[in-house]
C-alpha cells in the first residue's frame, strides 16, 4: 500500500522508474542503475511473483479482428531464461572487427529517451554500450561502425540479454491470428499493483463502516480473514 502511495500521481515512466527501482533495491546489492535491462525486468518479475503469484497474465488486442487476447505465462520460467543468459559484459569479432561491450543498463536507456529523435537515442545506447573497438584500418568510434556490424552487435546484446525486450507469442482464438507482443513487466506489475490497492481499499472502507475498525487494523488482517467478514450477513 505504501508503494502504491509512492506511484500515485506520477508518469507512467516515472512510475516505472520508482517500481524498478524498488524491485531492484530488494533483490540486487549495491547500485541496481548499473544492472542490465534483462536483470532489471527479472527483479521486476521476482517482486511481482512475490506480491501476486507466479503467473502473469499478458492482454493484448488480435491485430487483425481487435479481439482481447490473453496469455498466461510462468514468472520462473521468465526468469530461468535471463539467468541463463551470460553476464553484463562481453566480445564480438567480426569481420575484422573486435568489438568489446557492455548490456545496456536502466541508467542508460533513461538517457536515451531524453534524446530528440529515435536515431540519436540509438546512437546514445550504442556509444554507452560500447566500450573498445578495434579495426585493422585504425581507430574508428562507435557512432561510425557499418550497419551490418551495429545490427550483428544489436542482436547479440539482445541474445544475451533477453528479457531487455521480451515478447509474447499470442494466437487469436477467434480467427487464428498469430502475431508477438512485447513484454513490459514495470507496467504489468503498476496495473496489477492498482487493481490490487483499489480492491483493498474498497474492503477497509466497507469492513470500517460496518465495524468501526482502524485501517491499520484492517490491512494488518490476512486477505482471506477480510473476505470472510465481508461475505457475513449484516442483521
Ligand atoms: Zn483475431
Amino acid at each position: 500500500m505504501e508503494l502504491w502511495d509512492a506511484l500515485a500521481g506520477l508518469g507512467t515512466a516515472a512510475r516505472e522508474a520508482v517500481l524498478a527501482e524498488r524491485c531492484l533495491a530488494a533483490s540486487v546489492e549495491g547500485d541496481g542503475t548499473a544492472v542490465s535491462l534483462g536483470l532489471r525486468e527479472a527483479a521486476l518479475l521476482r517482486s511481482f511473483a512475490g506480491a501476486f503469484g507466479a503467473r502473469l497474465r499478458c492482454l493484448d488486442d488480435c491485430p487483425a479482428c481487435g479481439s482481447r487476447v490473453a496469455a498466461e505465462l510462468s514468472i520462473p520460467d521468465l526468469i530461468a531464461v535471463q539467468e541463463a543468459a551470460p553476464a553484463c559484459s562481453g566480445r564480438m569479432d567480426l569481420d575484422g572487427w573486435r568489438i568489446s561491450y557492455r548490456l545496456p543498463t536502466g541508467e542508460d536507456l533513461k538517457e536515451a529517451a531524453e534524446a530528440s529523435d529515435e536515431e540519436t537515442a540509438e546512437q546514445i545506447l550504442r556509444s554507452a554500450t560500447i566500450r573498445q573497438i578495434s579495426h585493422p584500418d585504425g581507430e574508428i568510434s562507435a557512432s561510425d561502425l557499418p550497419d551490418g556490424v551495429a545490427e550483428a552487435l544489436a542482436e547479440r546484446i539482445e541474445r544475451e540479454d533477453p528479457l531487455a525486450a521480451a515478447e509474447v507469442a499470442l494466437s487469436c482464438p477467434d480467427c487464428g491470428e498469430t502475431w508477438r507482443c512485447g513484454l513490459d513487466a514495470a507496467a504489468l506489475f503498476a496495473a496489477r499493483l492498482d487493481a490490487w490497492a483499489k480492491r483493498t481499499l474498497w474492503e477497509v472502507h466497507h469492513l470500517a463502516m460496518r465495524y468501526g475498525w482502524r485501517e491499520a487494523d484492517i490491512l494488518a488482517m490476512a486477505p482471506q480473514r477480510r473476505e470472510a467478514y465481508l461475505l457475513m450477513d449484516v442483521p
